[in-house]
Order: C-alpha cells, then sequence, then structure tokens
C-alpha cells in the first residue's frame, strides 16, 4: 500500500502574515565547536570537519504558524469544568478520518453560517460522524507571507461551530490566520453595536462545548479527495498551555 502525505502546515518563521514577534538564534556548526570545546579546554579542531553540532533557540508564541488551540485558550472551563491544556487534549482526537469543506466563495471579512457548512456537506455528499478531522476551506492560505494574511479571510460563525461540535466534531481546523472573522471585522460590529456576541464567538463556544481548532492550516487543495483520507495532527506536549504547534498532515491512500 502507497501513502501520499500531504503538509499541511506553513513554517514557523519571521513572516509579515504573523503578529506575534518571532527570534530565531541558531548557533553555527563551527561557532558551536568553539564553545563545546571550551569544556575540556580544546578547539574545533577535536571535531570532525571542525564541526560541532548545531542549536537553535527560539522565543515564539505558542500560536505562531500552523498551531492547535486547546479548550483552555477559549476560557477556564468548558462545559462546566477545568478547561483542557494543550497536554491534556487527547489523542484519539488528533489522528482520524479527515474532510475538507469548501467555502471559498465567501468573501475576506464574512462569516462562515452553519448553513454554509451544511451546503459543502451536501456537495460532497459526506455525512459527518463523531471524531471526524473537519478541514474549513477559505483558500485565504494563498495570502500567507504577506500583511494581507492578517485581514483578508472569512471566520467560522459561533452557530457553524456549534453545528459541528454537535456532530460530535473535537478537531476542526482553518486554512487562515484565525478561526473567527479578523479583528478589525469582530471590534467594528461590537464597537457599532455594543453586542459582545460579535467577539471571538467561535472561539468563546469552545467554553459551551469542548472541541479544539487549528488556525493557518495551508495546501488543503492539495488533497486529492474530500474525504476518504486521514489527517494526522499531534500538538507539541507544552504543558498547561492554550496551543501548540502542530505539524498537520494528510495521508491519502
Ligand atoms: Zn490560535
Amino acid at each position: 500500500m502507497t501513502y501520499q502525505f500531504i503538509d499541511l502546515s506553513v513554517h514557523m518563521e519571521e513572516n509579515p502574515g504573523e503578529l506575534a514577534p518571532y527570534g530565531f538564534e541558531q548557533t553555527g556548526h563551527k561557532e558551536g565547536a568553539d564553545r563545546f570545546a571550551r569544556q575540556f579546554d580544546g578547539s574545533r579542531k577535536d571535531f570532525p570537519g571542525e564541526e560541532f553540532l548545531n542549536m537553535e533557540m527560539i522565543t515564539a508564541s505558542t500560536h505562531t504558524g500552523t498551531h492547535f488551540d486547546a479548550p483552555l485558550h477559549f476560557g477556564s472551563m468548558s462545559e462546566g469544568k477545568p478547561a483542557a491544556s494543550i497536554d491534556q487534549v487527547p489523542l484519539e482526537w488528533c489522528y482520524g478520518d479527515g474532510v475538507v469543506l469548501d467555502v471559498t466563495h465567501i468573501q475576506a471579512g464574512e462569516a462562515i453560517e452553519q448553513p454554509d457548512i451544511e451546503q459543502a456537506l451536501e456537495r460532497i455528499g459526506y455525512k459527518l460522524k463523531p471524531l471526524d478531522i473537519v478541514l474549513i476551506r477559505t483558500g485565504a492560505d494563498r495570502h500567507w507571507g504577506t500583511p494581507r494574511y492578517l485581514t483578508d479571510y472569512p471566520g467560522m460563525s459561533r452557530e457553524a461551530t456549534q453545528y459541528l461540535t454537535g456532530q460530535g466534531i473535537k478537531v476542526m481546523g482553518i486554512d487562515s490566520y484565525g478561526f473567527d472573522r479578523p479583528f478589525k471585522n469582530m471590534i467594528g460590529d461590537y464597537k457599532r453595536t455594543g453586542d459582545n456576541a460579535y467577539l471571538f464567538p467561535a472561539h468563546f463556544w469552545g467554553r459551551e462545548q469542548t472541541y479544539c481548532h487549528m488556525e493557518r492550516l495551508a495546501n488543503l487543495e492539495q488533497i486529492p479527495v474530500p474525504y476518504g483520507f486521514k489527517v494526522a495532527c499531534f500538538p507539541v506536549k507544552i504543558r498547561a498551555a492554550g496551543a501548540a504547534w502542530v505539524r498537520a498532515v494528510a495521508i491519502v491512500e
């Protein structure tokens, strides 16, 4: 049996499509050799090829690049219990049957509503089952690497998210900067109406019904089938964190 692996992650890197500062400090092989050799009064000449092992130190948000938001990110409580941190997310949720829902017709700044999700499912003739991993394809990843990535994408509504959690979905993901609409749209609507239901409605739904979502996915158009493939998306095991980096991969037979 042969498998095709499709990388659904973007790079962790300094990028105009990111808001949080990103620090990356690399110690090269030669420099590292000099440094390590001080421990035994040696020099880089003590190492094969005069090279030691390279190293990196990074300073980054847990939401840098393609990442996985745990229930703890959404609030302290979920379904009336203390919300799970990223290291507490069951591994069973992070590997399963994937389904891509195409909502590329929805404009930047607009909400992806429940009927949009239902219609996307109808178009591909798929019925969701518990623990499917639902990938929302907006096409906004085409702006990755530019400042437009921060502002030009649609976001999931509370009802659309509720519809998915109601089907037993525990992990969903989106190929844009965030699961909710862009900050400027949410804040604009809040200021205009005074109604705080406009602020992060999908994220806050996670306080009512426990679920996780991935943000900044990419390459969903490269998955050759809308369903009938696996998704593996195990987040890095950071103790007590609300989110972590994830290498999300679609596996097609
Ligand atoms: Zn996030």
